[in-house]
């Protein structure tokens, strides 16, 4: 088989008609054109329409955009888009022409889209708006989700999300007897604060104090809001060893942090690491023992139970 009998089949099951440009609005059909061709746009004696923009209205339309856009480009594609015309087409079909640029060739190719072609481009339409907005959903959870757990000032998870993630490790670490420790930590003087500067000074304390936790503690490390000027930081595989210098390296974190327009911020802490048989409400009371034992010492400081 030769070669242009092979583009012309191919052409054909395309249902594409090819308009090869000859000269300034010139055109010859290249090859034998689909069967919808000659019926939607009638033969002048023995040769196929040469010129179907005299049928069409809406291909008169683009036929002159076509040769704007051929005499500006030797390269590219210019569509019509999607198009019905009454009287033209039978319901459920529409065209679609397109002027193609390439290597000196310039050609008018128009194809109709068929009543299947049609049902199955509402179908696919159908199925990307469903698909456009279950993404649009999951993405609102999504927000839902993470304001439900992240506090909005401090940028920290919340108590609620905390103590969920906290009791996941407790009964981990009591299977597994795999070592953490946590570290609950107050502001020193919160109120002195509020009084004297305001209590959007005190926010922005609080604000600053999430970054700073947030970025001393590792990343696998979690921290939480726990209470009004109370923070809790969760630390997988960190051991009664290793916590007190961790805390103390948050301690200095705060003192050295400089407000602006505020006098030096402190804060006390207080740890504790698993030991067996451990609960939530175990931990977490060793923990803030510890803490008030570093306020009643005198405060920024971090202590250890
Ligand atoms: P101490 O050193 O003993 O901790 O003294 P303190 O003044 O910090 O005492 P306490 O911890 O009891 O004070 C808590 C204060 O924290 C009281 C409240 O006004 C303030 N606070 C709690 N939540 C917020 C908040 O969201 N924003 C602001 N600005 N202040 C808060
Ligand atoms: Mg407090
Ligand atoms: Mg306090």
């Amino acid at each position: 088989m030769s070669q242009e009998k092979i583009a012309e089949l191919i052409l054909s099951a395309l249902d594409v008609a090819v308009l090869d440009r000859k000269a300034d609005g010139v055109y010859t059909v290249l090859g034998e054109p689909p069967e919808f061709y000659d019926r939607v746009f009638p033969p002048d004696g023995e040769s196929h329409c040469a010129d179907p923009w005299r049928h069409s209205y809406m291909l008169e339309f683009f036929h002159a955009t076509a040769e704007e856009f051929f005499s500006g480009n030797d390269r590219g594609i210019c569509s019509s888009g999607y198009w019905e015309e009454e009287g033209l087409c039978d319901e459920g079909q529409a065209f679609v022409a397109e002027a193609i640029a390439l290597k000196g060739a310039k050609v008018i190719t128009v194809r109709l889209l068929t009543s299947s072609f049609a049902h199955h481009a509402a179908i696919l339409r159908k199925a990307r708006e469903q698909l456009l907005e279950r993404r649009l959903i999951s993405n609102t959870l999504e927000l839902y989700k993470r304001k439900a757990l992240v506090d909005d000032l401090t940028k920290v998870l919340n108590r609620a999300a905390f103590m969920e993630l906290l009791t996941t490790y407790v009964h981990r670490a009591n299977e597994f007897n795999e070592p953490f420790s946590i570290v609950m930590l107050d502001i020193d003087n919160f109120k002195k604060v509020n009084d004297t500067y305001g209590h959007q000074a005190g926010d922005m304390v609080l604000e600053a104090l999430g970054k700073i936790l947030r970025g001393t503690l590792r990343r696998d490390d979690v921290v939480g809001r726990y209470g009004g000027e109370e923070f809790i930081a969760l630390l997988p595989t960190t051991t009664s060893k290793q916590v007190l210098r961790i805390a103390e390296k948050l301690r200095k974190g705060v003192e050295d942090y400089v407000f602006s327009s505020l006098p030096k911020i402190t804060v006390s802490l207080g740890c504790s690491s698993f030991i067996g048989n451990d609960t939530l409400t175990s931990i977490v009371k060793r923990a803030d023992e510890a803490l008030y034992a570093s306020k009643h010492n005198g405060k920024n400081m971090a202590s250890f139970h």
